[in-house]
């Protein structure tokens, strides 16, 4: 079989791949703005079918009681997508504009694999455990605790890193016992097609496990928001998007299990080598072109070192060119669309209007035609509460901030909405582990360590979300918990 996105991909609903009964839409490459082939527009009807399809999927077939049957179809689906690991790495490079070198890992090779972690936590995991016996009200009882899967699972993505959050949701979701419709981005309509048609056509997973409903109107992610015969939505996107779902779900009282953005601080105490810290931050806020919530995009220096910080940081990122995603030595790529460009740059535009100074990059690298390119960029002279340090711009763009010590580097760490993620550097293991404790963040990076990997929990604080994703804690948000009681 060879993966066919071009000419026109297909919704699956209920185990079958269908044209969109809105037609198709124009899937867009980032870096050369021209259009690399069609997706299937799902409407409301299309919707609805998919959401049927789940339920009845969920209500009347053993897909929730047979953990054995799932791991070997979530493991099948791993060799069916590796077998087309290729095919799959130039879907992603033309449709997000991902570095090559980034489809090794999180943007493609990593998600895939970790359908195995999934499909072995679904193998190994306690569905039952006993609680022991105990006299309430004067009567000996016996007392179990079953773990069950919450039902049919509303996912809603976004376009930043598409395999790994769909993968997030469809390997704990499945693994569980769930049944999911997946709603994805509209502008990477393929990277989820292209599973839909895996699964229906090299894989044994029941019809209506797994539908996927591609289609450019946001309202279909509402509409699975509202539906009454979703139990769970998991989504991951804006914060603004967030509470409007969580509003929208309320109605019916489902489970909302939100991933959400971030403004992550990367902290450097003064016994660190500054300028080497320094320059880290500059490099990873470039990576995917600074479009990942979890990146580190203000960077807090003692006050005292701040120029030679700027200076350090301001060298790493100048040697970083936004570039072709396809060559195999780019890390920093184009952002996803013409309108996330407009939006980083009304944000560099704003930068100046608060008083801040651009010390590098700032505009679209002379380099590049065409693509939506923004220069990795330096922005300094301004404190947090300026709205570049306060606001999320998903894109290469850093806010290097100073700080008066750890306490001070804490609070500024702390004004803000957000805490999804964010690094401490320095060589006192105590002041470092107090800096640690003090930061209200989801995942903390020390001295360079990384926090991605399957059984590693992942999840905002604050306004970056509600619940975990990956690790086991990620896989309890897709089960419910019942209490048996009898004799003892
Ligand atoms: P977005 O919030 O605009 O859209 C996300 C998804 O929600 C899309 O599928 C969209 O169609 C859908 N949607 C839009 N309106 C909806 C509504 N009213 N009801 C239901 N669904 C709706 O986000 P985006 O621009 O696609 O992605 C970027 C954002 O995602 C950033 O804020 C980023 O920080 C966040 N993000 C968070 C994480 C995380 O794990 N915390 C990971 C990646 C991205």
């Amino acid at each position: 079989m060879t993966l066919r996105p071009a000419d026109s991909s297909a919704l699956l609903v209920d185990g079958k791949l269908i044209p969109g009964s809105g037609g198709t839409f124009e899937v867009l490459n980032p870096a050369t703005e021209e259009v690399v082939g069609l997706a299937a527009e799902g409407t409301a009807a299309d919707m609805d079918a998919a959401i049927g399809a789940a339920r009845r999927a969920f209500d009347s077939t053993d897909w929730s009681r047979d953990p054995a049957f799932r791991a070997r179809c979530l493991r099948q689906l791993c060799d069916a997508l590796q077998s087309h690991i290729e095919e799959l790495r130039e879907i992603t490079i033309d449709e997000v504009g991902a570095p090559a070198m980034l489809t090794r890992g999180p943007q493609l090779e990593g998600p895939i694999e970790d359908l195995r972690y999934w499909a072995d936590l679904a193998e190994n995991y306690s569905w039952e455990s006993d609680l022991g016996n105990a006299t309430p009200m004067g009567i000996p009882t016996a007392r179990r605790v079953l773990k069950e899967a919450v039902g049919v699972v509303g996912a809603i993505t976004p376009w930043n890193f598409p395999h790994q959050i769909n993968f997030a949701k469809l390997g704990p979701a499945l693994a569980a016992g769930n049944t999911v419709v997946l709603k994805p981005a509209p502008d990477t309509p393929w990277c989820a097609a292209v599973v839909g048609q895996v699964i229906a056509e090299e894989t044994d997973i029941p019809a209506g496990v797994v539908n996927i409903v591609t289609s450019t109107d946001h309202g279909l992610g509402a509409q699975l928001a509202a539906d009454p015969r979703v139990d769970l939505i998991s989504f991951t996107g804006s914060t603004a998007t967030g509470k409007a779902v969580m509003r929208t779900a309320a109605d019916s009282l489902k489970k909302v299990f939100l991933e959400l953005g971030g403004k992550s601080a990367f902290v450097v105490l003064d016994d660190a080598d500054v300028a080497a810290a320094s320059s880290v931050a500059g490099f990873s806020v470039c990576v995917h072109a600074g479009q990942g919530c979890a990146l580190t995009t203000r960077l807090l220096v003692p006050r005292a070192r701040y120029d030679e910080a700027v200076a350090a940081t301001a060298a790493a990122m100048s040697g970083i060119r936004a570039g072709d995603p396809s060559n195999p030595g780019t890390v920093c790529g184009p952002v996803i669309s013409a309108r996330q460009r407009d939006r980083v740059e009304g944000y560099l535009k704003l930068a100046v209007e608060e008083g801040g100074t651009i010390v590098t990059g700032g505009g679209r690298p002379a380099d590049r035609e065409r693509g939506y390119f923004v220069e990795p960029t330096l922005i300094a002279g301004l404190d947090n509460s300026a709205r570049v340090a306060q606001e999320e711009i998903f894109g290469p763009v850093l806010v290097v901030l100073p700080h008066d010590g750890d306490d001070d580097a804490i609070r500024i760490a702390n004004e803000s909405p957000y805490g999804l993620s964010g690094a401490v550097w320095g060589t006192d293991p105590d002041r470092v582990n107090l800096v640690v404790a003090g930061i209200r963040t989801g995942t903390l990076s020390v001295n360079g360590g990384v926090w991605y990997s399957a059984d590693a929990p992942f999840g905002g604080y604050k306004q970056s979300g509600i619940g975990r994703e990956m690790g086991v804690a990620g896989f309890e948000e897709y089960l419910e918990t019942k209490l048996v009681a009898g004799p003892a």
